[in-house]
């Protein structure tokens, strides 16, 4: 089989190579033609472990991997289609923006000649692959083609793994052809004893967002336990641990902090909630998971003023920029979030991170950014340890002791044990306890 991929971002790029992977002999399309033409050299414009290698595999030894920037040529031989370009917040509502979904879906309606799978990978709002038919079938005037959903569940920082042992697929199909086309493109994780989630398209849409959506809620609501923790002089790591051995409950995402950010949850549990106000069904419980996430930066901030008044000619360094580690993206970033609260109270920024600081200069152009956690803590007022990189999980305090003005350190990812920092000789302030 033949795959195209449209969108060559984390989810696209990601695919295309490990279909490669598979053996399918793919081409990946993007609008951006900067992007293509690094692509062709095989540069990633983004960091992701393990994509690099593959890509270089595949474009260069295997040959199964090819980019383009014209979906049309491209579209000729296919056998199956992805659609995994973005769908970010709308500006003037939580709603999807599916512009991009809707171009792609007129050129796809424009280039089809034969028949061909239409696949969306992309996260839309439930019915949105229904009007991905209408659209086609409206352009070409037959129904030679066929629609499937088919949710990414990959998480930045381990894309590549997780697209190869994903805990399931989903795949949303009206017919046993293209449910038949799916099983066989997903034929090596089936071999894995990979289940196989078989649903309708409108079950398919909403499994992703209803999974992004619960997975926020649990950070949410240990957030609040946090607080709470913090109030009475309990820990939350422990209460966090006592719940989470539950089986019913899990461990996964009960870690208190700053609060969630990247390209997904704060932009799915927006228009989740959006497609249910539109249906007239009450998701209070998602108002609510959403309103307290934007508001913890706010709190952070205010809980880190409380422990001492920053001079307007004070330094703060904060360590960790992407949304999380092992990943460039500062899409929504909480730990950029924070850093920009204070320094809208004139807080100056020295800032580091071992893969993210490019992103974040062209959007910070403020901030200082330094080539090593010691360089940025030079001569600061407190520190922040904003994203959990494993390369901040054994600083030398003592290094940092020697040169730091006030050693204070809000640890936002409650990486270190209060006492070890205390006897480094550091005011420590986690989350929670
Ligand atoms: P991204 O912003 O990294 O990439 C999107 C790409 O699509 C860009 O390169 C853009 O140039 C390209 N594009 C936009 N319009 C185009 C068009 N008309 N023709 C060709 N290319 C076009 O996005 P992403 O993070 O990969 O996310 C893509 C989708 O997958 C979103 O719906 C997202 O919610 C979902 N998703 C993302 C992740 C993740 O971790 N990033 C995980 C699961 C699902």
């Amino acid at each position: 089989m033949k795959l195209v991929v449209i969108g060559t971002g984390y989810v696209g790029l990601v695919s295309g190579v490990c279909f490669a992977e598979f053996g399918f002999e793919t081409i990946c399309i993007d609008k951006d033609k900067n992007r293509i033409t690094e692509l062709e050299k095989g540069v990633c414009p983004f960091f992701e472990p393990g994509i690099e290698e593959l890509l270089f595999k595949h474009l260069k030894k295997t040959k199964l991997i090819s980019f383009s920037s014209s979906l049309n040529e491209s579209i000729k031989d296919a056998d199956v289609v992805f659609i995994t370009v973005g769908t970010p917040s709308r500006r003037i509502n939580d709603e999807a923006d599916l512009s991009a979904i809707w171009e792609v879906a007129e050129e796809i309606g424009e280039s089809l000649k034969h028949y061909c799978l239409i696949v969306t990978k992309s996260t839309v709002p439930v019915g949105t692959t229904r009007k991905i038919k209408q659209i086609i079938a409206n352009k070409i005037h037959q129904e030679n083609f066929d629609v499937v959903s088919n949710p990414e569940f990959l998480r930045e920082g381990s894309a590549v793994n997780d697209f190869m042992r994903p805990d399931r697929v989903v795949i949303g199909a009206e017919n046993e052809k293209s449910l038949n086309i799916m099983r066989e493109l997903y034929r090596p994780l089936y071999l894995r004893e990979t289940p196989i989630v078989s649903t309708t398209i409108e079950t398919a849409e909403i499994i992703k967002y209803a999974a992004n959506s619960f997975l926020a809620t649990k950070i949410g609501f240990i957030n609040q336990v946090a607080d709470l923790c913090e109030e009475v002089g309990a820990n939350v790591q422990d209460v966090a641990k006592g719940i989470g051995m539950d089986k019913r409950i899990g461990s996964k995402f009960l870690h208190a902090g700053p609060g969630f950010g990247g390209s997904c949850f704060p932009k799915d549990v927006k228009a989740f909630t959006a497609v249910a106000r539109k249906h007239s069904i009450d998701f209070s419980i998602l108002d609510a998971v959403n309103s307290s996430n934007k508001e913890r930066p706010n709190k952070i901030v205010e809980k880190i003023l409380k422990v001492k008044k920053f001079n307007p000619d004070s330094t703060i360094a904060i360590l960790g920029l992407s949304f999380k580690p092992n990943t460039d993206d500062i899409r929504d970033s909480t730990s950029l979030k924070i850093a920009n609260i204070l320094y809208e109270n004139n807080i100056k920024i020295n800032c580091y991170d071992p893969i993210a600081m490019n992103n974040s200069k062209l959007l910070y152009k403020n901030f200082q950014y330094f080539s090593s956690v010691y360089k940025a803590c030079e001569g600061v007022n407190a520190i922040i340890i904003g994203t959990e990189w494993n390369e901040f999980r054994a600083l030398n305090f003592h290094k940092i002791k020697m040169s730091i003005k006030d050693p204070i350190i809000f640890d936002l990812r409650n990486i270190y044990e209060p006492n070890e920092l205390k006897k480094a000789g550091f005011l420590y302030y986690g989350v929670g306890k």
